[in-house]
């Protein structure tokens, strides 16, 4: 393990690693040190200047006294230059990768008892910087986004197949992300099959598939069960992974509040809200998503749970929907005829500098939403921007409601489901955030 190239951070960085942070930045190191003592960053080191670690290779991380904080995989390349895997000497090797999603694997089964679907890595919340596996019944679909991770994938497909053993193991790395690590976009199939069939060709573990080679199986719809309800999946074209699995807990939580009730359910994708609200017993649900794909999909979905005839499907923006059903003459007033409303947009914010548009885009729908909704009725709003934290959102919500003159009251706050870990010391491993408002006039 000495024999690791070493990288120091500079006085004061090493605390915020300490403390469980797993990035570490270039402006945050003193030097890099070769294997065996000599200093890479330093030309004028005794030793002479030497190549700098193997990008994606093993570093050891220690503090400006020399004592050791972690063991990480450095990228020179990339603005996070080492992301630590763990506070003690560890080897990257199967039996590593084996323990940690074994533990990742441990947390779901305690809070989420009974799933068959769900996030089983969720890279930094697992301390596994760089790599997602989302699990959809018998099949796993991974995302590699650190060169590290992207160069021990096979070892990760031995231990995905021993502890799960999966019908499929596909990827889908194919996020913006990865160009910052010198990566290309990766799709395909790393094992076996989601065909019935069994294709022995694609049976043994390969690690090669990459956007050109297209490598994909045209059967990559399959049906997958969230609480109890079937929802027709496609792991290949669909967003994410595939499904929203941040939202599963939410799905059924909110469908508390659909009793009886008239529900809209705004940017439905799948149907995942609305679907629920249906079965917990409302009396209609309309379901709206721009992409005429989803709403296909969504149909199917209401049909396959027997939910069909309770609702209706508009392939629309749901700004232009909105904005219809709240334009009236001037003197007349709109009539809400909703009992619960769902919104739950995409990010609206890439980055921090977006923001303002961001919240003008909530504040938008919030105001025309709150319009539409009986008193009584409950609003449940969510927001998936990591830049826009829960004071901020819900301060948005309430500049809508004190402009359409509505008071309301919070009856519940949500946060992604607990496959999703939440780990403070890393904020970024927060960013979905619902809220339930209930009109009280
Ligand atoms: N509620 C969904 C996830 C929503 S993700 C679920 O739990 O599965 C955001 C969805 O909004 C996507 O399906 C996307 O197609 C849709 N979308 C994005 N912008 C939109 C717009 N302006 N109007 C309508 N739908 C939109």
């Amino acid at each position: 393990m000495d024999s690791l190239p070493t990288v120091i951070l500079k006085p004061g960085e090493a605390d915020r690693i300490l403390a469980g942070h797993l990035w570490i930045y270039h402006g945050e190191i003193l030097r890099v040190s070769q294997a065996g003592g000599g200093d890479a960053s330093s030309p004028a080191s005794p030793g002479g200047a030497s190549r700098p670690p193997a990008d994606g290779g093993l570093v050891q991380v220690k503090d400006h006294r020399q004592r050791l904080i972690g063991t990480g995989f450095f990228n020179s390349k990339s603005k996070i230059v080492v992301r630590v895997l763990s506070p003690d000497r560890v080897e990257a090797d199967e039996k590593f990768f084996e323990e940690r999603i074994r533990a990742a694997l441990a947390v779901r089964q305690k809070h989420l008892p009974g799933a068959t679907s769900f996030r089983v890595v969720n890279a930094e919340s697992d301390f596994l910087s760089g790599l997602i596996v989302d699990k959809y019944e018998d099949a796993l679909v991974v995302q590699v986004s650190s060169l590290g991770m992207d160069q021990r994938k096979a070892m990760i497909v031995a231990a995905l197949q021993k502890i799960l053993s999966p019908r499929a193991i596909l990827e889908r790395s194919a996020m913006a992300s990865r160009k910052f690590e010198g990566l290309a976009e990766a799709n395909g199939i790393l094992s076996g099959s989601l065909d019935g069939a069994d294709r022995s060709a694609l049976s043994s573990t390969r690690c090669v598939a990459s956007s050109e080679s297209g490598d994909v199986t045209p059967q990559s719809k399959m049906t997958v069960n969230l609480n109890g309800l079937k929802f027709e999946t496609d792991l290949v074209g669909g967003h994410k992974t595939g499904l929203y699995l941040d939202q599963q807990a939410n799905y059924q939580a909110v469908s508390q509040f659909a009793r009886d009730a008239q529900v809209l359910d705004c940017f439905s994708f799948l149907g995942g809200f609305g679907l629920h609200a249906a079965r917990a017993g409302a009396t209609h649900v309309h379901l709206l998503d721009q992409s005429a794909d989803a709403i296909e999909a969504s149909k199917r979905n209401a049909a396959a749970n027997g939910l069909a005839e309770k609702c209706s499907f508009e392939a629309i923006n749901v700004f232009d929907w909105l904005k219809a059903q709240t334009a009236v003459k001037p003197h007349e007033k709109v009539i809400p005829r909703f009992d619960l409303i769902i919104l739950d947009p995409p990010s609206f914010t890439r980055n921090r500098a977006s923001v303002p548009d961001a919240l003008r885009g909530y504040k938008e729908i919030h105001l025309r939403a709150l319009k539409l909704l009986k008193p009584g009725g409950t609003l449940a709003t969510f927001c998936c921007s990591h830049h826009v934290d829960a004071g901020l959102f819900q301060d948005t919500v309430l500049s809508a409601a004190f402009d359409t003159r509505h008071v309301l009251r919070r009856v519940a706050t949500y946060s992604q489901s607990l496959d999703h870990p939440i780990v403070p010391m890393i904020p970024e491993t927060e960013y979905l955030k619902g809220i339930a408002f209930e009109l009280v006039r």
